[in-house]
């Protein structure tokens, strides 16, 4: 059987990050921008369109007039087309920066996104546009073992962001100790957005960062 890729993790010193202060994780997608609507919007643009009925990404996008959602594959096409070319495109989720600028006074930030590698450049472009200019670490699949490489190399307080829960038990498994919190920033996706007792749900920005803020304080 073919062995995964070794998992490469940065150093936090490469990364410009001290290891003097507590580390909060914080994913992109529906925690810090509103992809959903960006990649909605994009889509729009040509001739799909995105019709919010379940927690699902490609399986709420129809061809026009179509009552079949779109296949993987074409699905995957579109993804990798926004992230190449558009995913500096989208708004941030409301109370995203304000919060980040608040939680940097007394914790470093390390954005962790799953965005493919083409994505790369324009989303430290957007984070940097919108007063986020922190650094951003890519990954594919679950985010454990990449948080738990990062979180080993401080002796502080821990927290970790995302939307989606086999990340937010991935990122528990491996670093147990780590304060893990969800939050779905799209207004549409919420009720249908799964939650488990594992990880505490907190949907508005300002009620996140004073959580994170208290679970990072020694
Ligand atoms: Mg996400």
């Amino acid at each position: 059987m073919a062995q995964p890729p070794a998992l490469t993790v940065p150093t936090l010193a490469s990364l410009g990050l001290p290891a003097e202060r507590p580390l909060v994780l914080v994913d992109v997608d529906e925690v810090l921008g509103l992809f959903m609507q960006g990649f909605g919007d994009f889509l729009a643009d040509r001739g799909y369109e995105m019709r919010i009925e379940r927690f699902a990404l490609f399986q709420n996008v129809y061809p026009p007039g179509g009552s079949e959602h779109i296949d993987l594959e074409t699905g995957r096409k579109l993804f990798d087309e926004f992230f190449g070319g558009h995913c500096h495109e989208i708004e941030p989720a409301p109370g995203a920066v304000a919060a980040l600028n608040r939680l940097s006074k007394a914790a470093e930030i390390l954005i962790l996104s799953n965005a493919p590698a083409q994505g790369e450049r324009l989303r430290t472009q957007w984070l940097a546009r919108h007063g986020m200019a922190h650094p951003l670490v890519l990954n594919s699949g679950p985010k454990g073992p990449i948080a738990a490489g990062l979180i080993a190399q401080t002796p502080h307080r821990t927290a970790f962001i995302d939307d989606l829960l086999p990340n937010l038990d991935s990122v528990a498994e491996h670093s147990p100790a780590t304060a893990t919190f969800q939050h779905v920033a799209d207004l549409r996706l919420r009720p249908f957005a799964p939650r488990s007792e594992r990880h505490r749900r907190l949907d508005d920005w300002i009620d996140l960062a004073e959580a994170i803020e208290a679970a990072v304080r020694s």
